[in-house]
């Protein structure tokens, strides 16, 4: 959602929604953790009143474990934390399941797949970054791709069900190299947004229908 237009929040959530959103994806930063910043629960709440679709509400936060009840107060249904930026994703990613809630966790492209495989077992939802975190509309880093295969290997020979998931530099062309690559779900900003036909767009991400 970082990408639509926060002037007419509520006409771009019924807008996606109508186009075929599974998902709003919710980008919160901190100053911190990254360089920018961007909402808090506040607009969250606000826009869980608004939303029919869950709000996978990601994390890009310093101390996430602080804010772990605010953000599943105000709305979210999957709540993704960085390995980066938590002192025990074990304990953060317990504590949103312990509320019913989804739990995922992210790292960012210089992070090594090493550091977030112990937690597999904790979490409902790996999101791997394709953009050093922190502004939208970046270009898409290869080097996801990988990422996205082991977790999608590792995945079938735990015999675990988390969803993978693909941010940064999403369009219809790296969408299908992340899709090949193991990738479930597909969070794009402006190559839905800047774009005057939001479901022709997302039909392109998506790519053929498979299964
Ligand atoms: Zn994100």
């Amino acid at each position: 959602m970082l990408a639509c237009d926060f002037s007419r929040l509520a006409e771009e959530i019924v807008a996606v929604e109508k186009a075929g959103a599974d998902f709003l994806h919710l980008d919160v930063m901190d100053g911190h953790f990254v360089d920018n910043i961007t909402f808090g629960p506040v607009l969250v709440k606000a826009i869980d009143k608004l939303a029919k679709v869950p709000l996978d509400t990601h994390l890009m936060i310093d101390h996430p474990d602080r804010y772990i009840g605010a953000f599943l107060d105000a709305g979210a249904d999957i709540l993704t934390i960085h390995v980066e930026a938590s002192g025990n994703p074990e304990r953060d990613l317990r504590a949103i399941r312990a509320r019913g809630k989804k739990a995922g966790l992210s790292f960012n492209p210089d992070t090594p797949f090493s550091d977030v495989e112990p937690f597999l077992e904790e979490l409902d939802l790996l999101l791997v970054m394709s953009v050093v975190p922190g502004f939208g509309g970046q270009s898409f880093i290869d080097t996801a791709l990988p990422d996205l295969a082991k977790a999608a290997k590792l995945r079938e020979r735990l015999g675990l069900t988390f969803a993978i998931e693909i941010d940064g530099g999403i369009n219809p062309e790296t969408a299908a190299r992340a899709r090949a690559a193991g990738a479930d779900i597909l969070v794009a900003g402006t190559a839905i947004f800047r774009t005057p036909d939001y479901g022709a767009a997302m039909a392109s991400i998506r790519g053929p229908k498979t299964g």
